[in-house]
């Protein structure tokens, strides 16, 4: 079947191969549909018509109607050809002027013929006069349909190149207004009666014409409501039908049984009573381990928050029920960590333990997997090593995935793969994804929040200082060192610039050195081998240092209580999750703890509120919020997890009473037709087969 929207636009009126290329380069338009979606970026109100008598001098532009009464070429001094025109509409009089495509204007503009212009006066000498107004010929003929003038008028977002090709703002407002008269009867709509009336929504014919050329300012709301909605409304669509595919087939094992492992831990060996916040979170687990479904549930909590208790409670489950364990953290280091503390308190119980991190002894090693192969051993802690094909589980009933957003969604899916049906699924992050955009994101993903932080816990004092500062910030610094705690000064290292900012490091090290004589300084950075680092790490965390320089590498996990003080240099340079993200590596003892921005002179407005937010707030679940705000979705969740698609209206966090609206209309949508296949969401299912076409988005994140 023949279908304008699939039709090239260099057969569009005023376009041509020429211009088809450019913008087919630009702006990766290349069918008639897709430039119906080439949105204006703003519009400006030229409905309100001034008089001449009132125009005081120079002025803001204004919209004037009247007639042409004389029209002139000159030419300029240096032989440049100028066009003027004297304008009155009966109040007054001014001069128009133009003084390039004369040609055109000469040919087009009539003497006697009444014309709507928008300009901005200028006073010359005692004369009035605009230059190159914006004109619509008002005589009702054919072709004359005014686009400029006497309307909400379109802007639309234009390029250089676009512009040199005579496509400026005006002229794709022509080019949209001739797609439009070709095509605007052939929209058709993509959802149905039901939705629209349900979600108070327009027709999309009506939409599409009124976000380019708004017959009100009303109308243009009404529009852009209903595109927004259509934008979020597919995507929902899309997550909704995961979550019904996730809940049929994935089959998962139950695990019905709370047992002697789980009650003799908690009776006997817990080291502290539970937030509110953790057994909260342990029984939403629990519902969901009961059901013979496989869990797929994601643990929001801020550093400190305590997740890994919850998730060793839940392998405690696992063993009940007869099944093994794993839990893979994105560093050696952290599984090492993870190792020490999960091995202590599943000792207690009788559990046996393992870990699998790269570069292990050949030894050492197979008895790793030997132990896993034969059921031997419960709990495997580790890094990437636990996906290799070699390793093999004797009945892996729970994946635990720590700081899941550093890991991509093939990695955590071949840890599955190690269990039949599929094991549990927990994922752990501290970087909490804001509920806004959890609520977008997710559709196979349950989401628990802990909220709370164990009890005595000091907040962290945050401060910021210029380098001005750098002597008392020593002081402060040596005062924490001889009261017997330990300090992190961290520096920035991006790629671009990683030989500098390893020189910056290694410079600060040797002043800290200098400085804090009495003391001893370590290093670490990504550039070590990953002995020479676990062995300046290990060196820190038994005291033998006193201050640990360090790049980023420091930024997940390690856990140092004696450490009371951070200090971030050129704190600006750092996101705001990362910085958030770096100071909960202190404030994890009993001490008050400290963190100490430095930032350099000259501060972007965003590195201002950045750090503002930092002394602020220590909430994590706000510094997401503030974060998200600042750097929008897309650099927020960062490419490689977002399964975010672009979305050429809406904005998930302006726009979330619409995003919420769409998303329950999706999800009850399908809950009552999965399949789509009941005539009346016929134009629903067509439109989104085309849009699962036209989207290449992995889904969910998780
Ligand atoms: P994170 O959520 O950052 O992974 P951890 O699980 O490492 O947090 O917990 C941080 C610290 O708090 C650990 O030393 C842990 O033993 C301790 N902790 C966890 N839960 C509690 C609690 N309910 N009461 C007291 N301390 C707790
Ligand atoms: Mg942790």
């Amino acid at each position: 079947m023949y279908n304008v929207w699939e039709k090239d636009i260099t057969y569009l009126k005023r376009v041509g191969p020429q211009r088809a290329e450019i913008f087919a380069k630009e702006c990766n338009i290349r069918t008639y549909g897709e430039l119906i979606h080439y949105y204006p970026r703003k519009y400006v109100d030229r409905t309100r018509i001034s008089r001449i008598s009132d125009i005081q001098g120079d002025e803001t532009f204004v919209t004037l109607v009247g007639k042409i009464t004389r029209t002139e070429v000159t030419k300029t001094r240096q032989g440049r050809g100028i066009m003027t025109a004297t304008f009155t509409d009966g109040s007054g009089f001014l001069e128009l002027n133009w003084f390039q495509g004369i040609k055109w204007i000469q040919k087009s503009l009539k003497i006697g013929e009444e014309i709507a212009l928008f300009g901005r006066p200028s006073l010359f000498g005692s004369k009035l006069q605009i230059s190159h107004p914006e004109i619509d010929y008002l005589k009702e003929e054919e072709g004359n349909n005014p686009k400029n003038v006497l309307k909400i008028v379109p802007f639309y977002p234009s390029s250089e190149k676009l512009s040199r090709m005579g496509m400026d703002s005006r002229g794709i407002r022509t080019i949209m207004g001739k797609l439009l008269e070709e095509a605007g009867d052939h929209i058709t709509e993509n959802l149905n009666n039901d939705l629209m009336r349900q979600c108070g929504l327009i027709s999309h014919r009506e939409a599409l014409l009124n976000i380019h050329f708004p017959e009100s300012w009303e109308k243009l709301e009404m529009a852009q409501r209903r595109l927004k909605f259509e934008e979020f409304f597919f995507f929902q669509l899309m997550l909704a039908g995961k979550r019904k595919d996730a809940k049929t087939h994935n089959f998962g094992n139950p695990f019905t049984q709370i047992g002697p492992y789980f009650n003799d831990f908690f009776q006997h060996h817990m080291p502290f009573d539970l937030t509110d916040a953790q057994k909260r979170v342990l029984k939403e687990v629990r519902r969901d381990l009961a059901q013979p479904i496989q869990m797929n549930r994601l643990i929001q909590g801020d550093v400190g928050s305590g997740k890994t208790m919850v998730a060793f409670m839940t392998m405690l489950m696992a063993k009940d029920n007869g099944f093994q364990s794993a839990i893979m953290t994105p560093t050696a280091i952290l599984a090492e960590q993870h190792f020490k503390k999960i091995t202590l308190m599943a000792e207690q119980v009788g559990l046996k333990t393992t870990l699998l991190v790269g570069g292990q002894r050949k030894k050492e090693r197979d008895e790793a997997l030997e132990g896993l192969a034969s059921g031997e051993t419960d709990i495997a802690i580790g890094t990437h090593a636990l996906i290799e094909d070699a390793v093999v589980f004797h009945r892996l009933g729970l994946v635990v995935v720590d700081e899941q957003h550093k890991f991509g969604v093939k990695q955590r899916a071949r840890l599955w793969q190690k269990g039949s049906p599929f094991p549990h699924n927990m994922l752990m992050t501290a970087t909490p994804i804001p509920r806004t955009l959890a609520m977008t994101l997710y559709g196979d993903v349950d989401v628990s929040i802990i909220d709370e932080l164990p009890p005595g816990r000091q907040p962290i004092k945050t401060m910021v200082f210029g380098e001005s500062k750098r002597l008392e910030v020593f002081g402060f610094i040596r005062r924490e060192l001889e009261a017997g705690r330990q300090a992190y000064v961290v520096y920035p290292l991006v790629e671009e610039s990683e030989k500098v900012d390893l020189l910056a490091a290694e410079k600060g090290h040797e002043l800290l050195e200098r400085h804090f004589s009495g003391f001893r300084v370590g290093i670490v950075h990504g550039r070590m081998n990953s002995e020479v680092k676990e062995f300046e790490m290990a060196r820190f965390v038994k005291k033998e240092t006193h201050i640990l320089v360090s790049t980023t590498v420091i930024e997940v996990g390690v856990d140092v209580s004696n450490a009371s003080l951070m200090l971030i240099e050129n704190a600006e340079r750092f996101g705001l999750s990362q910085l958030h993200q770096l100071r909960g590596r202190v404030g994890r003892g009993q001490y008050q703890s400290y963190c100490v921005l430095m930032a350099g002179h000259k501060l972007s407005a965003d590195g201002k509120k950045r750090l503002a937010a930092m002394r602020e707030t220590n909430d994590g679940f706000k510094i997401s919020e503030i974060d998200l705000e600042l750097r929008g979705p897309g650099d927020f969740l960062g490419t490689r997890q977002s399964g975010l698609p672009e979305f050429h209206l809406a904005n998930v966090v302006e726009d979330q009473d619409i995003l919420k609206i769409a998303r329950s209309a999706a999800f009850a949508l399908v809950e009552a037709d999965p399949e789509l296949t009941s005539e009346n969401n016929r134009t629903v299912r067509e439109a989104y087969r085309d849009y699962l076409r036209k989207t290449d988005t992995e889904g969910t994140i998780a």
